[in-house]
């Protein structure tokens, strides 16, 4: 019998990491990119709880460690950037991680250890499934035995094939991540102003010489704006925000890789359909405010290519069996967090300062620090058949 062969849809984390495992365990892989080219941008992401066992378990804690973001711990700050309160940051998931990497760098690490054998193609994409074959945007026509549409939150193949299943919820959070400049104010720390109006400045260091610039706004809808509205839209809000908001504006005007983001979660009842599934934010998007996307996207690869040891049908449902909770555990945080982590008024700013001394106590602390603990769990991870296992 010749090998299965995987159409995989989208070459970020949870294309790429399905693409390392189905190849690894055997698998004919081909990868289709949307993108002209590999998509380097984005900003900070972790690698937390059962996330950091699969990245050993592919041989690369080093390579994504030696591209750390350098960055050693998380302040709040006020208007004046004054620290107002420390997170907890020691251990593997404080709220700055052991593995803080940028998307780019992460995802650009996976693609540079895929097993020999996956073809990926950029500029193409799911035009059409039927039974066993799939038909691309440029006419090729590809058995398939598996497609995983790995398309992110706003995933095209996903809506058509399971639109009838998509909830989406928007979390009224708009996020506009950036890179700016480094100046002689920043430092090593992660800083995080959150003012009156529902509105967050953040600043992270980077190991490219610059910083990484994030605004959040609630009540901002930017879901149909382009760049530029977007940015108009952040200037208007955030004149008056204080600290350096008005650098942060100014560095987003010229940065090179702008990423628009209206925080959406997508909520799904199942995340197979035949033989499709879906992978990463396509399937089940927690959030910034969740947390824990990328850590995710990369389990989800293994779980699924240990779970189709079992035959296709049975193997799905044993990856979703497997992932759910994972999932379930960040999605189901209470509405009022958004009111608390966003206040609009001065008095619901101080109220939130207040929380901030008393969580970042030395009482409290261990108990904040359970906030930034994700993708945990103490089931082991799948067995993966060795017998199928191909060399990196
Ligand atoms: C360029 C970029 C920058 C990002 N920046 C940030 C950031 O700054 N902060 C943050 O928190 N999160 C960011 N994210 C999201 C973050 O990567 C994800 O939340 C998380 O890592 C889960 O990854 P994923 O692989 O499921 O989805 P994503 O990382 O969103 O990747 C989806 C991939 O599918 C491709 N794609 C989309 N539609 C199609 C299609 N129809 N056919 C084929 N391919 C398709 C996309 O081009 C992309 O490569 C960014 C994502 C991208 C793509």
């Amino acid at each position: 019998m010749g090998a299965r062969h995987a159409v995989i849809s989208g070459a970020s984390i949870a294309g790429l990491s399905a693409a390392f495992w189905l190849r690894r365990t055997g698998w004919e892989v081909t990868v289709l990119e949307r993108a002209g080219e590999f998509r380097d941008g984005g900003q900070n992401v972790d690698v937390r709880g059962v996330a950091r066992e699969v990245l050993d378990r592919m041989g690369l804690t080093g390579a994504v460690k030696a591209q750390n973001t350098t960055e050693t711990g998380t302040v709040f700050v006020d208007e004046r950037g004054r620290v107002l309160a420390e997170l907890p940051s020691g251990g593997p998931d404080g709220a700055t991680a052991e593995f803080e990497v940028l998307r780019g760098d992460f995802a650009r690490t996976i693609l540079e250890h895929l097993p020999a054998g996956v073809e990926i193609s950029y500029g193409e994409t799911v035009a059409e499934v039927s039974d066993e074959v799939v038909t691309t945007s440029s006419g090729r026509v590809l058995n398939a035995d598996l497609l995983v549409v790995a398309e992110g939150v706003r995933s095209a193949t996903r809506d058509r094939l399971f639109g009838d299943l998509v909830d989406r919820r928007d979390l009224g959070i708009a996020m506009v991540f950036g890179t700016i400049p480094r100046t002689a104010s920043d430092d090593s720390r992660w800083r995080w102003l959150t003012t009156t109006g529902g509105r967050q400045v953040h600043l992270r260091p980077d190991n490219h010489g610059t910083t990484r610039a994030m605004l959040a706004v609630t009540s901002a809808d930017v879901t149909r704006l382009d760049r530029a509205d977007a940015l108009a839209e952040m200037r208007d809000r955030f004149a008056d925000a204080g600290w350096e908001a008005r650098r942060v504006l100014d560095g987003l005007d010229t940065s090179a890789d702008v990423y628009v983001d209206q925080l959406t979660q997508i909520r799904m009842p199942v995340w197979h359909r035949g033989r499709v599934c879906l992978a990463g934010d396509a399937a089940w998007c927690v959030t910034p405010m969740g947390g824990g996307g990328a850590s995710l996207a990369l389990v989800s690869g293994y779980v699924l290519a240990a779970s189709l040891e079992h035959g296709i049908e049975n193997g799905l449902v044993a990856y979703e069996e497997w992932m759910r909770p994972l999932v379930d555990d960040v999605q189901n945080f209470p509405r009022w967090l958004v009111r608390v982590a966003y206040p609009r008024t001065r008095l619901g700013l101080r109220l939130r300062r207040l929380a901030d001394k008393a969580m970042t106590s030395r009482l409290l602390s261990p108990l904040t620090a359970k906030f930034t603990q994700v993708a945990a769990t103490d089931r082991t991870l799948p067995p993966l058949v060795a017998a199928h296992s191909q060399g990196a």
